[in-house]
């Protein structure tokens, strides 16, 4: 059996793979729009496909220019160089992609400081607390410039008035508001409100096409016409700057037509799943904890038994990751029957029939 095969001996036993929405395959009709896309030099200007999904995006967002970058990290280190210079501090949640899982990029590449704030459980920075954390006039301290929002936050949808509150106070100190909205279309659907009021709250949003809204990779940062100028020379700097990538951006258009009404069914498909877990026993020596926020499902089992669980889904072809804490994530190549098998496995590992 060649390597080939094999791995496709593998997927085939997957029944649903739970442990991210970063997973996803392209379909016959994205590869088919990626097979016809109109492609040139995207660093000379010229790759056609990139300039629609950057008008696209900035459209939908409503900001004045868009530019298209392989991931969400790089989007937003971009996004914090054009920003902040040396000297400079981000104001952020402790828990946001941004500070705690970038490697400090910022710090070590852009000399830009964080000063890292407690979130809510739902994810949310606490308006008060971004003002104490604006540092006075003070050659002692560093100079604040941004303030960086997420949302969702670990799949919870942080609403609008809420982050138009942060914003608010951000901008009375004078600092600029960057939001990073990897699964912002999650946030929005949930929410029930329109992507582009969501992204008005700031002056840069950077968005993930290659999560929920199923393309292979990239990610696009939007903002005014002066900020996205010196994004595009920043991303050149981090070798960023691709050449016939329109054949990626033609998945991203697609994505934009085709992926983003269906999201809400993702988080039907959560809540469906939290539903049946809620038979768990919830108190006790034996609890289990369950959480559910748009597409992801939150399931803390008894201590020390988060291995055993992931060996016993794995084994009914179920993946999942986190321990002591499972991760299980909604997205387009999950189906009912791989939600129902989930469901069902995890209440068989509790020793639980299904009702
Ligand atoms: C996934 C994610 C990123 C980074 O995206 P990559 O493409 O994986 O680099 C940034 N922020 C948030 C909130 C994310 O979920």
């Amino acid at each position: 059996m060649s390597h080939y095969d094999s791995m496709q001996a593998a997927q085939a036993r997957i029944v649903g793979d739970f442990r991210s929405d970063t997973v996803t395959r392209p379909c016959a009709g994205m590869l088919a729009a990626m097979a016809e896309a109109p492609l040139g030099d995207d660093v000379f200007g010229d790759d056609p496909t990139v300039a629609k999904l950057e008008a696209e995006v900035a459209r939908l967002l409503g900001k004045q220019a868009a530019l298209f970058l392989p991931t969400g990290t790089q989007s937003n280190l971009v996004a914090a160089l054009s920003h902040c210079g040396r000297g400079e501090e981000i104001i952020v949640g402790r828990s946001y992609h941004l500070f705690a899982d970038e490697a400090k990029g910022a710090s070590v590449l852009g000399g830009i400081g964080f000063e890292p704030l407690e979130t809510d459980a739902r994810g949310a920075l606490d308006h008060e607390a971004i003002a104490g954390a604006v540092q006075p006039d003070d050659p002692h301290q560093a100079i604040s410039r941004l303030l960086a929002l997420e949302n969702t936050v670990s799949g919870s949808a942080i609403p609008l008035s809420h982050l138009q509150d942060c914003a608010a106070v951000a901008r009375q100190h004078g600092l600029s508001v960057h939001l990073d909205g990897a699964r912002l279309f999650n946030a929005a659907a949930s929410l029930g409100c329109a992507v582009d009021d969501l992204a008005a709250v700031a002056d840069s949003v950077s968005l993930c096409l290659s999560k929920g809204l199923g393309t292979p990779l990239g990610s696009v940062l939007a903002g005014d016409s002066a900020l996205i100028a010196r994004a595009r020379r920043n991303r050149k700097m981090l070798g960023g700057g691709m050449r016939q990538v329109g054949l990626v951006a033609a998945a991203g258009l697609y994505a934009l037509a085709h992926n983003v009404e269906r999201l809400i069914d993702d988080q039907r498909k959560a809540e469906r799943l939290a539903q049946g877990l809620a038979r768990l026993p919830q108190s006790g020596k034996g609890a289990w904890l369950c959480h559910q926020a748009t597409n992801m499902v939150f399931v803390t089992p008894p201590k020390g038994q988060a291995e055993a669980l992931l060996r016993h889904l794995a084994s009914a072809g179920l993946l999942a990751g986190g321990a002591p804490r499972l991760r299980l994530v909604m997205h387009k190549d999950i189906d009912e029957a791989a939600v129902t098998a989930l469901g069902q496995a995890i209440l068989d590992f509790a020793n639980l029939q299904e009702a």
